[in-house]
């Protein structure tokens, strides 16, 4: 169980291992020639570019080539100062990457405009763009983080990973942050070292040499800078050696050696010399003037900064260009030529304000001033103190004015943004004013049409209203004509009769008497009908009997069911003779045809008493009632003297109302005294005899 685990361990550890390995370097001859190209480029940029572009144009169809020596001519471009046609370059890798995978164009990209920030004077952005590259190029190098732009499998550049490394390096040294720069310069080591490059080793070890130092280890510094002296033999490039040569000089200007560091600036210049590098020729002259100047040498620092100056003005280094006229200008003020020294300041000032660095105008007005007052010109120094001071001034005011500026600008944008509020809000509470008017539109057409079908409504309950009581005043109209009306015969009944009396002559005779001719009108022995043919035969005899009656009046004359078979009629416009006459029409037309009831015909007389008033000759005024029992009074007498019969009160001595009501009181002694004088009709075939009963 436990030797299981302990070799499982063990083959764990060995996987490790190979993996921490990595994959082995193989060198690349066409990776090498471009690196040479590229160092060769520093020197003689157009030879270099004709060569790499000569390639291009061989190499066109691999892509991973194309880009290696696009990078490598952008890089070339970058450090020579060609910044536009290095961003081409940058571009054409750009364009590389959108044809297919290739974070590692982008990083070249990058790369490149890295160090064309670099070459401009922008640390910032130069960091900022190496350190985005970083792991697209050191994909597949030993101890890398697996890339993760992409799952590219590729074998490690560790050229262009040391190259970033170094600038980022150079960022983290200008920060003031050296262990930031001794990592990253490590990282470079490592790689250089994984790589068996001796050039890029040599050089992490100088840098290294210096930080140590830095850090107050000068025996580590002193080790580190053996190595790397070492290394850079090994190389026989003397470029390279005076590379070295440089940092040694720089290591042992740190120390404070600055005999030693003299000494190694000539050296380094001699290599210079040797390689025939004219830039770096100049670059170490531009150091040895400054070393030179240090040591308070003015002659000598001028010459070297002279020779400098001529080569770099033929490489057109404008940066180189200005550390010089400003090397030369100090050492000529220190060799008392100060006229020529203030005409170099001249210069450099307006070098200065093309390049648009005001800023370091106040650096440099200070520099020359100082050498002016070590070189005892007290009032040169303070006029370019006073300018200094004025142009610091200028500067801050311009700065106070851009902030200004940029407050009015920020001010404006919120006045502006107010406005914008302002005008959001004036038109939110116009939408609702709208909103509104809209709304109280609606209210005002939903009011009105409300109010229509009130209306309407109000118009159709009037209408059912009226029509209701139309129907109702209809149906009471029919109820009081039902109610007036006998139903067997449709006479009108004793209630109508009575309407009709009060409406001609006011209510219990209390106004005018009665006029026109009333009969009373009562069948004999009607009982026997009912008796011998029974009820229904009475009925029907009734009806017949109120049908002749009607067709044996006027159309303005009235005939009442007075109740049972007795029958009125009222005959208003009736003549005294008319009466008469009437009477005898009744008792010739019930009498004279005998009524038929189913099969059997039916004999029916009438008795009718009748009188027409007012009363001759003394017209006494009577009221309807009296005058309908004097009527009746005439009818008991027709029934007394034998039936089917009219008997007619015609005259009466009674002069007033009181004397015709004493008469009613016994009518037969009245007739029988003379008081009342009758008329008697007989029926159809009747004795026409008429005698006291
Ligand atoms: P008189 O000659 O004396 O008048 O003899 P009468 O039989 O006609 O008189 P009476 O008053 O003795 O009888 C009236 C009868 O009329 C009694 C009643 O049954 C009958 N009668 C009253 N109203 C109606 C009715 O509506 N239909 C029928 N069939 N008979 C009725
Ligand atoms: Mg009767
Ligand atoms: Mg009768």
């Amino acid at each position: 169980m436990k030797a299981t685990r302990l070799i499982a361990a063990l083959g764990l550890c060995l996987v490790m291992q190979t993996s921490a390995a990595g994959t082995a370097f193989v060198r690349d001859p066409f990776d090498e020639q471009v690196d040479a190209l590229v160092r060769e480029g520093f020197e003689r940029p157009a030879q270099a570019l004709v060569t790499l572009k000569q390639l291009q144009l061989e190499h066109a169809a691999v892509p991973d080539e194309v880009r290696v020596l696009l990078q490598a001519i952008g890089s070339i471009e970058a450090r020579t100062g060609g910044a536009v046609r290095a961003g081409a370059a940058a571009e054409q890798l750009l364009a590389l990457a959108s044809d297919g995978p290739g974070s590692r164009a982008v990083a070249a990209s990058n790369l490149v405009r890295a160090m064309v920030a670099e070459n401009a004077g922008q640390p910032d952005v130069a960091a900022a763009l190496a350190q985005s590259t970083l792991a697209a190029f050191e994909a597949g190098c030993p101890g890398a983080a697996p890339n993760p732009a992409g799952p590219e499998t590729r074998s490690c550049d560790y050229r262009s990973a040391w190259r970033v490394r170094q600038l980022l390096a150079q960022r983290a040294m200008s920060m003031g942050v050296p262990a930031t720069a001794t990592i990253h310069t490590q990282a470079g080591l490592a790689l250089a070292e994984w790589a068996g490059d001796a050039r890029r080793q040599s050089s992490n070890l100088s840098t290294l040499a210096m930080l140590a130092q830095g850090r107050g280890e000068p025996g580590t510094a002193q080790r580190l800078m053996g190595h790397a002296k070492r290394l850079a033999a090994q190389t026989g490039d003397p470029v390279q050696r005076a590379g070295v040569s440089g940092g040694e000089a720089r290591l042992a200007s740190m120390q404070g050696d600055h005999k030693a560091s003299l000494q190694a600036w000539e050296e380094a210049l001699a290599l210079a010399v040797q390689a025939n590098a004219p830039r770096l020729e100049a670059q170490m002259l531009t150091n040895l003037s400054d070393a030179y100047s240090r040591l308070a040498r003015p002659a000598d620092a001028l010459r070297a900064a002279e020779r400098a100056l001529a080569i770099v003005r033929r490489h057109s280094d404008l940066r180189g260009e200005r550390v010089l006229i400003n090397n030369i200008g100090i050492a000529k003020i220190g060799l008392g030529r100060i006229a020529e020294g203030r005409l170099d300041l001249a210069r450099l000032l307006e070098m200065w304000q093309q390049s648009g660095e005001a800023g370091r105008q106040a650096e440099t007005l200070l520099e020359f001033g100082e050498a002016l007052a070590a070189a005892g010109d007290a009032r040169g120094a303070l006029e370019l103190y006073h300018r200094e001071r004025a142009l610091s001034a200028e500067l801050m005011r311009m700065n106070r004015s851009a902030a200004l500026k940029d407050l009015q600008t920020r001010n404006d944008a919120e006045a502006r943004q107010r406005d914008i509020e302002l005008l959001g809000r004036d038109n939110a509470l116009k939408t609702e004013a709208l909103a509104n008017r809209d709304l109280l539109q609606r209210l005002w057409w939903l009011l009105a049409a409300v109010m229509l079908l009130a209306i309407v409504l109000v118009t159709l309950l009037y209408r059912r209203v009226r029509d209701t009581h139309q129907k109702l005043a209809a149906s009471h109209v029919q109820l009081q004509t039902q109610s007036e009306r006998d139903p067997l015969t449709n006479l009108a009944n004793r209630r109508h009769f009575q309407a009709v009396m009060e409406a001609a002559t006011g209510r219990d005779g209390q106004s005018v008497g009665f006029e026109g001719a009333l009969l009373l009108v009562d069948i004999d022995h009607f009982k026997r009908v009912n008796d011998v043919h029974g009820h229904g035969a009475g009925d029907q005899v009734l009806v017949e009997v109120a049908k002749r009656l009607n067709e044996a009046v006027r159309s303005d004359d009235l005939v009442v069911r007075w109740g049972g078979e007795e029958f009125l009629i009222l005959a208003p416009r009736a003549a005294p003779e008319q009466a008469e006459q009437m009477a005898a029409r009744v008792l010739r037309i019930l009498g004279e045809t005998p009524i038929t009831v189913g099969t059997e015909s039916l004999r029916v007389t009438a008795s009718i008493g009748y009188a027409r008033f007012p009363l001759p000759p003394y017209s006494a005024e009577v009221p309807w009632e009296q005058a309908i029992n004097l009527a009746d009074m005439a009818l008991y007498t027709a029934k007394n003297q034998g039936r089917n019969r009219a008997v007619g009160m015609v005259s009466s001595t009674a002069s007033t109302r009181e004397a015709l009501r004493s008469l009613e009181a016994d009518f037969d002694q009245a007739w029988r005294e003379g008081r009342v004088t009758l008329l008697q009709t007989p029926g159809p075939q009747a004795q026409d005899t008429l005698r006291a009963a």
